[in-house]
């Protein structure tokens, strides 16, 4: 299976601890998870508009856009600089995993999601730096 992912959700996915808007979400959001913890060869291409986890998010509000499309939309430009990934191309979740451990540091996740409504629970920095 390949999944379409915006660039942030690749780590919001390394803290996810069950938790999100609502069951439609979470099921959701369960299943991507699984599916990339079972296959780490799973391809993802990276995009930064609404994706496979925004396709059952409350917040999606069509037309590619989530309710806080400025704010998502900063953190998968971030994302994208900081990690050198490149928009719309396809990579391999281990690609990603060797991506993150090789190119994200403290500083660089702090600066990239300090303002999210998820950083303060810290499961994001628990996953990403364990
Ligand atoms: S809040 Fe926005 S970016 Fe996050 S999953 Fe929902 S629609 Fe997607």
């Amino acid at each position: 299976m390949n999944l379409i992912l915006r660039a942030h959700h690749l780590l919001c996915i390394q803290g996810y601890q069950g938790k999100g808007y609502n069951d439609e979400f979470v099921n959701n959001m369960t299943k991507i998870t699984n599916t990339l913890k079972n296959n780490i060869n799973t391809k993802i291409k990276i995009i930064s508009k609404t994706d496979f986890i925004c396709s059952k998010c409350p917040n999606n509000i069509g037309n590619g856009l989530c309710k806080s499309e400025i704010k998502v939309n900063s953190l998968d430009t971030k994302t994208i600089k900081l990690l050198e990934l490149k928009e719309n191309k396809t990579y391999t979740y281990k690609e990603i995993l060797n991506t993150i451990k090789e190119k994200l540091t403290l500083e660089k996740f702090e600066y990239i999601c300090k303002n999210c409504e998820w950083f303060k629970y810290g499961y994001c920095k628990k996953g990403l730096f364990k």
